[in-house]
């Protein structure tokens, strides 16, 4: 991989975007996108069919209920239509929150007028197994339970195992919010058992933003006609659609799955899910270990750390600025996320998109020649932060 990732990349004079989505693509991906598709006509619909299937191929021998239907707009948007098109009006939903986008996902079910409960772990804190056991066992009303696979906001690779076993013991069903995860880790429903994932263009398959699409049960899809709050985020009428005349119901992207087309093509030369997981772990391994070296301290325990972005707290000496670090990390090539905790000072670093070990290697470098250039001696967080982090490590 290394050898096919340029540093500094010819065709990029733009800095790495390390966050999660959008991400720095490939010069494939990117060159794709320089042709003009009718929406309408043969070509284009073969190309909507091959990423269906394409997408469904990554999920593994026990993806073969499973249908795929891909939406206009961006991942939130598939969170709704998951929601909106799979969750009875009569139904009610356990959403487990440990971030922001658990939190936006329970706020999008109230705002469509359905039935939610909430276990708010906090800003990081994993929803275990056993704890939805119980919250399910005394609430007959939950139909479905949604889980974040890896909370973006935290970097927390979530237990979806466990919670998907608890969930399934108890008859009801689980709704995965995989915007972040799928493509670099296994989701196959012959181990993990659930009724559907929604994951988007622009994370780990990495294309371009524009799209996402929804995996889910076929039967649980048969059986969701005109229950949607909504026309244009109405799932099954998209899926109805598309299997009657290979097109999207309105204008879709038709660049970005053009470019999607070229980044599943590299995904698979990659190695598939284990090939691209593998790389993500790489880089996270090599920027956890390279930040430590400088004194940063990870939010999360290492059995927590997803392979998908990183939580650093920031420095507790007051010559460190983050808004001066980050312009000048930026001037040096690489785009940093803020972070989002909600007691202490953080910021993220993403693993994902089309970066390897030189370019994690050149980050860690560009953070030491910067703390040296802002005469920030120690990168040792503050005593608050040392405070969650051993909490942390009760985990
Ligand atoms: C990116 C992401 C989303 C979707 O966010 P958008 O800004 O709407 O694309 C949802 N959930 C998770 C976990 C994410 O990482």
């Amino acid at each position: 991989m290394s050898a096919e990732i340029p540093f500094p990349p010819p065709h990029l004079q733009e800095p790495y975007l390390l966050t999660p989505g959008p991400l720095t693509t490939a010069y494939e991906v990117k060159a794709a996108m320089l042709r003009d598709w009718g929406s309408w006509d043969g070509d284009f619909r073969a190309m909507t069919r091959d990423l269906r299937t394409g997408i469904l191929a990554l999920l593994g021998p026990g993806g073969g209920e499973y249908e795929c239907v891909p939406m206009q707009g961006s991942g939130s948007y598939l969170v709704e239509a998951m929601i909106g098109t799979l969750l009875p009006r009569d139904g009610k939903l356990l959403v487990l929150a440990n971030g922001a986008y658990g939190l936006r996902a329970a706020e999008t079910t109230r705002r469509i007028g359905r039935s939610v409960t909430v276990l708010d772990k906090g800003d990081y804190l994993p929803p275990r197994g056993a704890e939805v056991a119980q919250i399910v066992g005394g609430d007959p009303d939950i139909t479905h339970v949604l889980a974040i696979h890896c909370e973006t906001s935290s970097g927390i690779l979530n237990p979806v195992e466990e919670i998907a076993e608890a969930v399934a013991a108890a008859g009801r069903k689980l709704l995965i919010d995989s915007m972040s995860a799928f493509g670099a880790l296994p989701l196959d429903p012959a181990e993990i058992p659930y009724e559907a994932f929604v994951s988007s263009a622009n994370k780990c398959i990495e294309g371009v933003p524009g799209f996402g699409f929804l995996v889910t049960r076929r039967d649980a899809l048969q059986g969701a006609a005109g229950r949607a709050h909504s026309l244009s985020l109405d799932a099954h009428a998209q899926w109805a659609y598309m299997e009657k005349t290979g097109q999207w119901r309105f204008t879709p992207p038709t660049h970005v799955v053009a470019a999607f087309l070229e980044a599943l093509k590299m995904h698979k030369a990659e190695g598939g899910v284990a090939g691209r997981g593998a790389r993500y772990a790489r880089n996270r391994d090599l920027l956890v270990a390279g930040m430590r070296a400088l004194g940063f301290e990870t939010l999360l325990p290492d059995r927590w750390l997803s392979p998908i972005i990183t939580t650093f707290f920031c420095p507790a000496d007051p010559a460190f600025d983050f808004a001066r670090f980050y312009e000048a990390m930026k001037a040096r090539g690489f785009i940093l996320y803020p972070g989002k905790l909600t007691a202490v000072e953080s910021f993220r670093i993403g693993c994902i998109g089309r970066i390897d070990a030189t370019v994690m290697r050149a980050v860690v470098e560009a953070a030491r020649v910067t703390l040296a250039e802002m005469r920030v001696a120690s990168a040792a967080p503050p005593q608050a932060a040392l405070d969650e982090r051993s909490l942390a490590d009760t985990l």
